[in-house]
């Protein structure tokens, strides 16, 4: 039966296997009978090439702008010609100042923590800290990187962490920083997670020196919830997470700001894969997921996640990169298997 309504949805392909995980991603949502209308938009590597420097067309903005949620690709990033990243563009035109990490074992893939129950949330506050950019040269032997902190985007991510948490009926937020160093900067983070999360009663509020989470993390990584951070700690420690459930190959994200979400995994372009149909597209399916539930399609979302942890614990038709050796298949058959698997 033809869905209700449609909700409007920015899909950029992207570069290198971009196009290719973004056409098995809409395949397998489109299968299940998600109520999307997807508006394609550029961004990336063709921007560059026609001469938009900030890798993002006035109409893609436009499209995300008029959207508020956008399904995106891998943008390459052009090195030693002077062009921004257009990931960049798109993360400041956009203020999307939390990036949403799930962390959550997937079945069927092995890895040396599994069993043990992982699922957490990273919040990285993703727009301030060391990534404003402001460097320069104090003498020629001396260069100085400026740590802003804001209380303002202090506030707004802990705030967007203590949100998600009571969203998903998790109990614990962690607020990870190196208070103990940088009593100005990281403490505010402290002293403001203090201060939202005693608002949030229902909610067990901790802080952990962010060098022992990392530790935490490897040591019993059972124990997370929700854990925000700062934008390098944040960058540092998703990554890490993602490494014990699978890594980044099978790791979706959200960056969100006001009124804009965009979903997108968290690989890159794969440029030795790109164009040859072996591409995974499981992160930017799972991340497709995630974006069902923001526009509160929670039934697609179910249906489609159902199918795919039903396919790689069956261990069948699985992408060269996740499969046992020597069994890998491409992008198609693997697309085939979930959709055959979505009941
Ligand atoms: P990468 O993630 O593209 O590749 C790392 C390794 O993982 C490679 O061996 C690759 O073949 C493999 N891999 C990644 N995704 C895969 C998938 N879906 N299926 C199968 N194998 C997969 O990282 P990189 O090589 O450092 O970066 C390549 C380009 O991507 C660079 O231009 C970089 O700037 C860009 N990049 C973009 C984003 C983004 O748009 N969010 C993120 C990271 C890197």
């Amino acid at each position: 039966t033809a869905p209700a309504s449609r909700t409007k949805v920015t899909a950029i392909p992207g570069d290198g296997i971009g196009p290719e995980v973004m056409r098995a991603t809409r395949q397998v949502l489109e299968a299940a009978g998600a109520r999307i209308e997807w508006e394609e938009a550029m961004a990336g590597a063709e921007a560059f090439r026609k001469g938009i420097g900030s890798g993002a067309p006035r109409e893609t903005l436009d499209s995300i702008a008029c959207n508020g949620v956008a399904l995106k690709g891998p943008l390459e990033t052009p090195v030693g010609h002077g062009e921004k990243s257009a990931n960049v563009t798109l993360r400041k035109v956009f203020e999307m100042y939390g990036n949403i990490r799930p962390v959550r074992e997937i079945p069927g893939i092995r890895t040396p923590f599994a069993g043990r129950g992982i699922d957490f949330v990273v919040v990285r506050e993703n727009v301030e800290d060391l990534y404003a950019g402001v460097e320069h040269m104090q003498t020629p032997g001396v260069a100085q990187c400026l740590k802003l902190i804001t209380e303002v985007g202090c506030e707004r991510i802990v705030r967007l962490a203590a949100c998600l948490a009571e969203a998903e009926g998790r109990s614990k937020v962690t607020v990870a920083t190196k208070a103990n160093i940088m009593k100005l900067t990281e403490g505010m983070m402290k002293r403001v997670g203090e201060a939202v999360l005693k608002e949030h009663a229902n909610l067990q509020h901790e802080h952990m020196i962010v060098d022992n989470c990392a530790h935490q993390m490897v040591i019993r990584p059972e124990q997370f919830d929700v854990v925000v951070m700062t934008n390098m700690n944040g960058d540092i420690l998703s990554d890490l997470a993602a490494g014990l459930v699978g890594g980044l190959g099978v790791a979706p994200s959200a960056n969100l700001g006001d009124g804009v979400a965009m979903f997108e995994a968290v690989h890159g372009s794969a440029p030795q894969i790109a164009g040859k149909g072996l591409a995974n597209p499981t992160a930017l399916l799972l991340s497709a997921v995630m974006m069902l539930r923001h526009i509160g399609d929670f039934e697609t979302a179910a249906k489609v996640e159902h199918a795919l942890y039903v396919t790689l614990e069956e261990g069948r038709d699985l992408t060269g990169d996740i499969a046992p050796e020597g069994e890998g298949v491409g992008t198609d058959a693997y697309v085939a298997r979930l959709i055959g698997n979505l009941g």
